[in-house]
Parts: C-alpha cells; structure tokens; sequence
C-alpha cells in the first residue's frame, strides 16, 4: 500500500490556527507504527491541471500575489512559497487517486481543498485537489465517474459548487458545522442548502441520545446514495478528524474511537462495492495535536486492516 506525502506540503507561514506540520507529523507517525506502509513523495499538478477547475485570474493571483485579496481568500498570509506548496498537495491527491485505481486504496497525508470554488478559496483551502485530481483523471481518460465523500466537520460547501456543474459527480457532505462565505457556524440548522441531483448535504445534529450512534446510523443510511446512479469508478474521501469533541468547532461529543468506526464503514462499503477510494487528512485544530494525530492513525489502520493483507504493527500492539 503506497501513501502520499512531501515534506514541501507545509508552506512556511509561520505558527497559524492550521497546524501546517501535521502531515509530517502523521507520515512519521504512519512510518513508524505502519511500516507496510510505503510513504512516497508526489508531483505537483500544473496550471494546465488547475484551470480545469479554477479561474485563471484566481489561479494567477495565488501564483503572483496580486491582487493579494485574492490571494489570500483562503486566509492564509500570501507568500512566494504558498503556489509551489499547493501545487504539491494538490498533486499528492491526483497521486493517491491515481494509486487507488492500482491498489484499491491510496492516501495523501495533506489537507485544505473542499472549501475552494472555482474563483477563489475558503476556510484555509487555496485550490479543490479533490475536483483537480478528477478532472485530470477524466482528461487522461482514466476515470469518467467518480464520487466525493466528504466526511469533514464543516460543510464541504467548495465542492458542492463545483459539483454542481458536472453531472458526472455524486458529491455527499456530512456535517456537524455548517459553512458559508468563509465562515464556520455551530448551528447546522441555521441554513437550509439548496441540494443538487449530484450532490447532497446532510447535516448532523448532537443528540441526547447520542452522536456517536447517530453519526454512524445516518453515515450507514446515506452510502448508498453514492452508487444510487451507478457506481462511481473512485471515491475521494475527505477523512476529517475536527468532529473529535477536543476540536474548538465542534458540538459533537465524539471521541476517536467513534472515528474509527466511521472509517471502518467508509472502507468496508467501498470494498464491498468494488470501488476504488483515496483519503485525505481534513481538519484538526484541536490543542492537542496527539489526538488529532491519533485519529488520523486510525483512518490509515482502517484503510489498511481493509485493504492490506500485511497486519500492523500498530494493530498488533493494540492486541497485545
Ligand atoms: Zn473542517
């Protein structure tokens, strides 16, 4: 099994709320606790690869800095570092999608993409390489249908935009914060998102009775929607960790473990179907780093335990 990661992924904006050391920090992690594992380092994508998606003057104006609104319409302070650090990020999810269509599975240990849209990014996300890795694969004819899995805290508001215009697409976002204009808010009922036949929202509600059960139920519910038009030949999957009840935007009470039963049933439903699927990391801001590190370990045991015949070392640590 081949993951993804460059250690050019961190641009160097200094200490910022987006802790741009972490995927170092889980490809240590993974190296050291899942050694079957094999961490390699992507390509970035190219212009050719980004206009697919965006708008050139959204695409220059991250290239160049100017104008530097623009730029920096993610949140993220510009530097002359920022274009060639997502240019790699975006290339380490083409990379991972494309090993999925090898392998079965692949990962990219790197994050910020389903909050960008066309003309500009969002909530610390500069380019989609969701839609970027598919598009470049539906160009070299590899795939014509895929489906994106967006199991992050926050609405994946960027994608469903841009979902919204390829039919081609099955887009399902389950969300505990919502999202819009660069903004995140606790009450997933405070707005009502207008659906597509393509793509989805469903939002969750903490519950007295449970999040941990009530995640898994309607994560259970909504699956099948993604193959309801025919099944996708690869699933992107956004393996966010910022529902952990540490995160500061979370409302839900779940601890890691519940996340690693969500995994569980992501990867075991792709299995089933026979359909390829690549994971990125998403959020984790949570003070504690070790646990947003630790529920990033178990995305890649799950995906591993599903896929790999090799046992982890990590796995049998936990037996013992
Ligand atoms: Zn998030």
């Amino acid at each position: 099994m081949k993951f993804f990661h460059h250690p050019g992924f961190a641009a160097p904006i200094g200490r910022h709320m987006v802790p741009v050391g972490k995927p170092a920090l889980v490809a240590a992690a993974v190296r050291k606790l899942l050694p079957h594992i094999e961490i390699v380092e992507p390509t970035p994508v190219g212009i050719a690869d980004l206009l697919r998606v965006h708008r050139p003057e959204y695409v220059e104006a991250v290239r160049t800095g100017d104008p530097r609104s623009l730029a920096e319409s993610q949140r993220f302070p510009w530097s002359t570092e920022l274009f060639a650090s997502v240019c790699l990020t975006n290339g380490g999810v083409l990379a991972a999608a494309r090993q999925a269509l090898e392998d079965g599975a692949s990962a990219v240990l790197a994050n910020g993409f389903h909050h960008a849209s066309s003309d500009q990014g969002e909530g610390y996300c500069t380019f989609n390489g969701l839609l970027v890795a598919l598009e470049a694969l539906r160009a070299e004819k590899k795939i014509t249908t895929a489906a994106v899995l967006d199991l992050d805290l926050h609405y994946g508001n960027g994608t469903a935009m841009l979902a919204s215009t390829r039919p081609w697409l099955h887009a399902l976002s389950i969300y505990g914060n919502d999202y819009w204009e660069n903004r995140s808010y606790r009450d997933v009922r405070a707005r009502y998102h207008v659906d597509g036949p393509n793509h989805l929202s469903v939002p969750l509600v903490p519950t007295l009775s449970g999040d941990r059960d009530n995640m898994l139920e309607i994560l259970e519910d909504q699956l099948p929607w993604l193959v309801s038009k025919g099944r996708p030949e690869l699933i992107l999957y956004q393996a966010g960790v910022d529902l952990l009840r540490e995160d500061p935007f979370s409302p839900l009470d779940l601890g890691p473990e519940d996340l690693l039963e969500r995994d569980r049933i992501v990867f075991e439903f792709a299995k089933r179907e026979g359909i390829p699927i690549a994971w990125t990391l998403a959020g984790g801001c949570a003070p504690d780093i070790g646990k947003v590190i630790e529920a990033h370990l178990n995305t890649a045991m799950a995906c591993s335990d599903t896929f790999s015949h090799a046992v982890s070392k990590m796995r049998r640590e936990l037996v013992l």
